[in-house]
């Protein structure tokens, strides 16, 4: 059993890494019909939500794109940047919904931002609670540590709505300003499909690693 809450979410991180690499590899090549670049898009769509004060900027790597609302900025990487391939505009845009929800004051993600400062501390604390209760073996202090670490599950729990609104908030934008064709809507929902289950496999993990924790726990008491 716990041999198995180590390898099945190891198998679901490594096929949804494959899942996105692959779709990015694939959406990377197919150049929209607007030409619009990932920067454009999100211009565009900023332009249009009242949103132009938010900053635009490139950044290093691939996939490393987000949005901070702490400086206003939304970041780029390269190929979204630049490019004008499917998987440009789809990131681009997303990002962008990601600033639509902090205007609109979307609830998953305050909550989720709230959480930030909370999960950072509960988890540490957590941790060394559990270890520490362990050690003494207090079975009920370990358990305790135990409840605290799951801050951490919860706002990877709200994050999943979180990242499926942005997704569909960019998929309208793209539509209604013409960034993409209805047409080129199906590749869109699949590339940001792809992104959003790295998210699920990530929660999966932490789920099953706080599950072995907990089995490891009850184990000792017994
Ligand atoms: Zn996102």
């Amino acid at each position: 059993m716990e041999l198995l809450l180590i390898i099945i979410p190891i198998i679901f991180i490594m096929l949804s890494q494959w899942y996105i690499n692959s779709s990015y590899a694939k959406y990377n090549e197919y150049e929209v019909a607007s030409g619009k670049t990932g920067a454009e898009a999100a211009k565009e769509i900023l332009d249009a939500n009242g949103l132009s004060n938010v900053k635009i900027v490139k950044i290093e790597g691939t996939l490393t794109d987000h949005f901070d609302p702490r400086t206003n900025t939304v970041s780029l990487s390269n190929d979204i940047y630049s490019g004008s391939s499917v998987a440009a505009v789809a990131v681009a845009a997303h990002e962008c919904g990601h600033v639509i929800q902090h205007k609109e004051k979307y609830a998953p993600i305050v909550i989720r931002s709230a959480l930030v400062p909370v999960v950072n501390i509960a988890s540490k604390l957590g941790y060394a609670i559990m270890v520490a209760g362990v050690l003494a073996s207090i079975f009920n202090m370990a358990l305790i540590g135990l409840i605290l670490m799951c801050a951490t599950l919860i706002f990877q729990l709200v994050t999943l709505p979180t990242e499926f609104d942005a997704s569909n908030r960019a998929k309208k934008q793209l539509v209604k300003l013409g960034i993409i064709t209805k047409k080129e809507l199906s590749n869109v929902s699949s590339m940001l499909y792809a992104a959003a289950m790295t998210y699920l496999a990530s929660f999966f993990a932490s789920f099953a690693q706080m599950l072995r924790l907990f089995l490891q726990i009850n184990r000792r008491n017994n």
